[in-house]
This record gives structure tokens, sequence and C-alpha cells, in this order.
């Protein structure tokens, strides 16, 4: 079958391999110049099914409303430059009940669980090595109260799993010896012993080559206006230079884009931009920091990092406030008190790249996936703030789903349908 395959960031890319291992015969289309450009190459590199819980959750809403009046928030949310977001917040505020929240966990956390297991398979079967570190990844709690509230949160993981160790500031040292300097800063952490990190970009742009040698196309530099379809069916994209590309199937990874696409045949997918901030430092020679194994999030200042290669990567905050990628100094300002505080000597701050990228968010956490609308059109989308943990696991679904194979974990939940 002839599969063309929308978007080659992480999710597009995976749901290629897939496709082609299945023996399809693939084409990735893509506006940008090249693969994984856009939130695949400023995220933190973290695989954390370790931290699958949803955005939506009880609390959520308190910190969205402090967040139209104090600075200092991670997930933040500015209605005037967000005006069409209407409804996609009124959907995620009925997330935000204890039962949903908790249901919504469950199937993130299946589909991270199930993708770490391809991810890790992916990567063995093709040989990529992506700056991966598998050494497990720290969530980081300065304050006490705090600390205790998380721990009491993570049992929820390990009740389904998830194998977390809680760790005093010694602990932290024992596992991460880089922190020993600034333990006195940290009131504990919860060590997701099974999670990982590495270079998506690097992982992406391999597999793209292994596509490559397996017969998959990848057409740069072109982006999809729309779907033209007849028939019930999917019969060919429209590129922005008036020419357009027939197939048998279509799968849309299109990231914050996709519901733009979609809705040319009439599909209503419920992905929003959750705008974050990504730095990148080269590690400082000679002090120890290229030993650092173990990535992190500081639980405070929701800032994620891990060491890929001789690089630092530090993301931080959620900012609901439309499809914008600029930044200014000021926007820093999470990723610049971190480093500051607690990883002062590790890398060359003075020479940082930046950029700001959009999540594909959808209201209740878990990306949306498999046929929607017409018969050939399926949808990979909407991986939100874990798009590299969930997506090899993901793709595997949807290309199960195309093939007409039974799943290796249920999808309830994950399609546009099953959804509550
Ligand atoms: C700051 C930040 C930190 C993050 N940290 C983590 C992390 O630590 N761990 C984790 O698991 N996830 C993380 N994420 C989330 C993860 O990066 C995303 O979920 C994931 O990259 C989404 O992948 P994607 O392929 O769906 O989207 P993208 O990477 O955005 O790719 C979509 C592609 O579609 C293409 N496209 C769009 N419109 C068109 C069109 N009209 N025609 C043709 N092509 C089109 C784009 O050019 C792009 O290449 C983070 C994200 C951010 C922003």
């Amino acid at each position: 079958m002839k599969v063309v395959i929308i978007g080659a960031g992480v999710v597009g890319v995976t749901t290629a391999y897939y496709l082609a291992k299945s023996g399809h015969q693939v084409t990735v289309v893509d506006k940008e110049s090249e693969v994984a450009t856009l939130a695949s190459a400023g995220n933190a590199g973290l695989i954390a099914p370790g931290h699958s819980f949803a955005w939506a959750s009880p609390t959520a809403p308190k910190e969205l409303l402090r967040s139209l009046t104090v600075d200092d928030t991670a997930l933040r949310v500015n209605p005037l430059k967000a005006p069409g977001m209407a409804l996609w917040g009124l959907k995620f505020l009925r997330e935000c009940t204890a039962e949903r929240s908790t249901r919504n966990t469950t199937v993130k956390l299946r589909l991270a669980q199930y993708s770490q297991r391809m991810l890790d398979q992916i990567s063995a079967d093709e040989h990529i090595d992506y700056d991966d570190i598998h050494e497990g990844l720290l969530y980081l709690y300065r304050d006490q109260k705090r600390f205790e509230a998380g721990v009491k949160k993570m049992k929820f993981l390990q009740d389904h799993g998830q194998k977390q160790d809680v760790l005093d500031p010694d602990g932290i040292v024992e596992a991460e010896p880089y922190f020993a300097p600034v333990k006195d800063k940290l009131a504990g952490a919860i060590y997701g012993v099974t999670d990982s990190s590495g270079d998506s970009v690097k992982f992406t742009r391999k597999l793209q080559e292994v596509c490559e040698r397996m017969g998959s196309k990848f057409v740069v530099g072109k982006g999809v206006t729309r779907f033209n379809a007849t028939a019930g069916k999917v019969q060919s994209v429209a590129f922005d230079d008036g020419e357009s590309m027939g197939g048998d199937a279509f799968v849309l990874s299109a990231g914050v884009q996709s519901p733009r696409i979609a809705r040319s045949v009439g599909v209503k997918l419920p992905i929003a931009p959750a705008k974050g901030y990504s730095a990148t430092f080269p590690i400082k020679a000679g002090d120890g920091a290229m030993k650092m194994r173990i990535g992190c999030v500081d639980e405070e200042l929701l800032v994620a990092w891990c060491r890929m290669g001789d690089k630092l990567r530090v993301t931080s905050s959620a900012e609901f406030t439309g499809y914008e990628t600029t930044y200014d100094e000021h926007d820093l300002r999470l990723i610049r008190k971190l480093t500051h505080d607690l990883l002062p000597e590790a890398a060359e701050y003075d020479k940082g790249t930046y950029r700001a990228c959009n999540r594909p968010m959808t209201p209740d956490g878990p990306p949306i996936l498999g046929q929607a609308g017409p018969d050939n059109l399926f949808i990979n989308s909407g991986h939100g703030h874990m798009g590299f943990t969930m997506a090899c696991g993901s793709s595997k679904l949807v290309a199960d789903v195309i093939d007409g194979k039974k799943t290796d974990i249920p999808i309830e939940g994950l399609t546009l349908t099953s959804r509550p």
C-alpha cells in the first residue's frame, strides 16, 4: 500500500519506520527543510513513563488562574494571545476532576511504558546511538511539603508497575554525585529507576536513514494545505505550491498543525499548542559535568534537563499563548534560575542556543491515534509534553491498526471516538 505521512517529527518518522518494516511504500512529507526541526528538536530528551501524570488535574485550574496575575508559574495562560482556545480550555477544565485525571494518567502511563520498550527495541535492532543514557531520572523537590505530596502522588505510578525510589539529599548525591555541592538546596527526590534520556533529533534522523534504506521517501520543504477526499476516502494531499500527492492511506502527524489539516475533511482534533522554551549549552570541560548521567525535573520550577553527549539541554514552561514561537530573555528566566541554583558550573552558559516550540496538547493528555473521518485517514498526533516518550509505541499501534492487526496494548482512550 502507498502510505503518505504528513509531518516528519519524531512521531511521523517512527510511524514511517513501522509501516516501511511491514512492507508499505512510505512517503513522509514535511514543510520544513529537514526532519525533526520543531517540537522534536527542542525537547528535554527525557523518556519518562515515571512522569506520566496528566496535566489536567484538580490543581491545574488554580495554577492557570494564578498565572493571570503572577509571573512565576511554569504553566501559564494568556487569553488575549490565545483567543481561539476557549473550547479547548473548557474541555481541559472538564478533565481536571480527580477521576478523569486518574483515568487519563493510566492511559498515558500504559502507552509510555509500552513505548519505552519499543524505543529500546528499535535502537537495539537498528543500532541507533542517540546519546541515550539508561540510568533513570530524578524528580527533584526543594520543599519538604511538596516532596511529601509528590511521594504520595507517585504511589499511583508505583502501583501500576513503575519502579520508583524515594531519596533523601544523601541518596540524591549517591545516585548523581554531581549534586553534592547543592544538596542542601534539595528536600528529596523521586528516582524513576527505569526512566532514561537521549537526543530525539539524533534518534529521529538516524531512524530516517533506516527508513530510507528500506525504500521510504522523505519530501521536505513542501507544506500540506488540505486533504482532497471523495467517496469517503482521502485521494490526495494538496501542497502549498499547487501540487498534490495521491496515496492509498494517509497518516496525519503534523504536531500542532494537525487540526488545521484535519479540518479540510471535517475531522475536529482537539490539539492546542503549549509553548515551551529550550536551551542547549556546551558542557564545561573538566569539572565533572561530562560524567553527569541522570536527567532531572525540578518539580518546583518545572524545568527539565539532561546531558546529551557533550551538551546540556534545559527546557521550561508551558504557555497557552497561541501558535507563535518567539521568545525573549524574560521567557528564559526559569532556565536561568535552574542553572544558577543547581548546575552553576556545568556548562558554558554564555554559549547557549535557544528556541521556543509548541507541544501538541490534547485536553485530556493522551495522544489521538487511529482512524478518523475518511476510511483511509489515520491520526498519530497530540503527544503533548511526552512525545519523545510515547512516539515509538503510538506509531507501532497506528501501524498495526492500518494493517488490521491486533494491537499489543488496548487503544481504548487513545482513538478520537473512544474518549468520553
Ligand atoms: C520544551 C519542550 C520540552 C519537551 N520535553 C520532552 C521530554 O523531555 N520528553 C518527551 O517525551 N517529550 C518532550 N516534549 C514533547 C515532545 O517534544 C513532543 O511531544 C514531540 O516532539 C511531538 O512530536 P511530533 O512529531 O508530533 O511534532 P513535531 O516535532 O512538532 O513535528 C511535526 C512536524 O509536522 C510538520 N508539519 C506541520 N505542518 C505541516 C504541514 N502543513 N505540511 C507538512 N508538514 C507539516 C512540521 O514541520 C514538523 O516537522 C517536549 C516538548 C517541548 C516543547
